[in-house]
């Protein structure tokens, strides 16, 4: 088994190789590592970077897509303002507007860069948790670039091309792509080994572990939900692995504090967060030392609020790769703090204080105030007698909790939930109490503990 799993990654490195080769050319290896060398540059050197790339995407935007010529002319810049913008050493470029979801619905073809030829262009969407999906388009070179850098990232989390990984993935678009083969040769030689996080059964997990058993996977890639739903039947079972991970990787959900505390302690090793979006690529990672640090290569970061290292505002990203349709100060739809510490890993890259997660899943009181999702996630995980929920915000009156409940249930605990509610929302907020056999995933796979459709 050993001489098999040795082989099965030096196949897999060598496939690594010819599929890199293949995307970008014999000249990967030296774009891997310029790559590497930008991320662990001195921050001024990266900034300035970055500062080059904000400028000509920001060019190219006004000269090649209706959208942003016509915006320009809407908010009264000229070309002499544009490069005035850039005469400072600082990137501000606060005066284009956001680019809201609904502009790219609406105004999908304008975003398109006049240069980009149709063939060039990758059909690509969110999976809509909150409703629609969102349609946008790519190129190659975006491809190409994000893919670098969640190379360059992802060994931050114990990865390395060719060495095992088990995937728990729930995306509907990645997880059913193409034919059977082609998604079982694909598997083959990256050298993973997928569990589907929508067919979590028993039967499927208790495979996965004997699988992992003896094929030893040295990293997890994973949504958060489906890897927690993994490690507590680990544990229910009494089932350890007894070989070394070198790390796990979150990606694609909120990474609530209970998720990472049991997946650490039943894996034993550390999960590292990745945050990112289909619409724009990685946009921050986590390092050893627990800070996320924003991917100043390919993002521009903003945060909308008046101080951005003290209230947390929207995330605005600008993605500084996909020429063929500009995402400038794309609003992504999730909440972030910015930090101005030096993390003691050593890389320079800013630092994203906090992530609040979606601001769908964040409610507002009458009186104005913020109350983040995650609070109530925090309050209820662990209640006995509750074995999911989900809390809705359907006005600022009203919400509605559905309830998964156990043998351990009283009205009591009821009670008790309820009033946690309303001493956040409001002790006048009506509580809905409905109880149910299941709290199904959102069409995009994942789990959402909480929704306010006040946004
Ligand atoms: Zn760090």
């Amino acid at each position: 088994m050993l001489i098999h799993r040795s082989t099965k990654v030096l196949i897999s490195k060598a496939a690594w190789c010819t599929y890199n080769t293949y995307r970008k050319g014999l000249s990967f290896p030296s774009q891997y590592s310029k790559t590497e060398t930008l991320f662990n540059s001195s921050r001024d050197n990266i900034l300035e970077y970055q500062r080059t790339r904000v400028r000509q995407l920001i060019q190219h935007a006004v000269q090649t897509t209706p959208y942003y010529r016509d915006l320009l002319i809407d908010i009264g810049l000229s070309h002499d303002d544009l490069t005035q913008l850039f005469s400072t050493d600082s990137t501000d470029i606060s005066i284009i507007p956001p680019l809201e979801k609904k502009s790219i619905r609406d105004q999908l073809h304008n975003l398109l860069s006049d240069i980009s030829p149709d063939q060039k262009r990758i059909e690509n969407a969110t999976g809509g948790s909150t409703g629609t999906p969102l349609k946008f388009y790519q190129d190659r070179t975006y491809w190409n670039q994000r893919n670098l850098s969640v190379y360059y990232f992802d060994r931050w989390g114990g990865w390395d091309f060719g060495e095992p990984q088990l995937v728990i993935w729930g995306a509907p678009a990645d997880v059913n792509t193409g034919s059977r083969w082609k998604q079982k040769l694909n598997r083959y030689w990256r050298n993973q080994f997928w569990l589907d996080g929508f067919q979590l059964t028993e039967t499927a997990m208790h495979t996965t572990f004997e699988k992992m058993r003896q094929w030893q996977p040295k990293t997890i890639l994973a949504y958060p939900s489906s890897l927690h739903q993994f490690a507590k039947y680990l544990n229910e079972q009494n089932l350890k692995p007894n070989w070394d991970l070198k790390g796990i990787i979150s990606s694609a959900e909120m990474l609530y504090p209970h998720y990472r505390t049991l997946a650490e302690s039943t894996f034993g090793t550390k999960i590292y967060n990745r945050y990112g979006g289909r619409e724009v690529g990685l946009i921050a990672m986590e390092c050893c030392e627990g800070r996320m640090h924003i991917n100043c290569r390919d993002i521009f970061f903003e945060i909308d609020s008046d101080d951005p290292y003290r209230i947390p505002g929207d995330i605005l990203i600008t993605q500084l790769n996909n020429w063929t349709m500009p995402f400038i100060r794309y609003r992504i739809g999730d909440i972030g703090r910015l930090s101005n510490e030096r993390c003691p890993c050593g890389n320079q890259l800013p630092v994203l204080a906090e992530l609040l997660g979606r601001s769908t899943a964040t409610f507002r009181t009458k009186s104005g105030m913020l109350v983040h999702g995650g609070y109530f996630t925090q309050q209820f995980y662990n209640i006995e007698g509750v074995s999911q929920f989900q809390l809705i915000q359907d006005s600022f009156e009203e919400c509605t909790l559905k309830l998964v409940i156990n043998g351990e249930w009283t009205e009591k605990t009821c009670d008790e939930i309820v009033l946690k509610i309303q001493e956040k929302l409001g002790t006048d907020v009506s509580v809905d109490v409905k109880y149910v056999e299941e709290i199904p995933l959102s069409r995009s796979g994942k789990r959402e503990f909480t929704i306010s459709r006040l946004t």
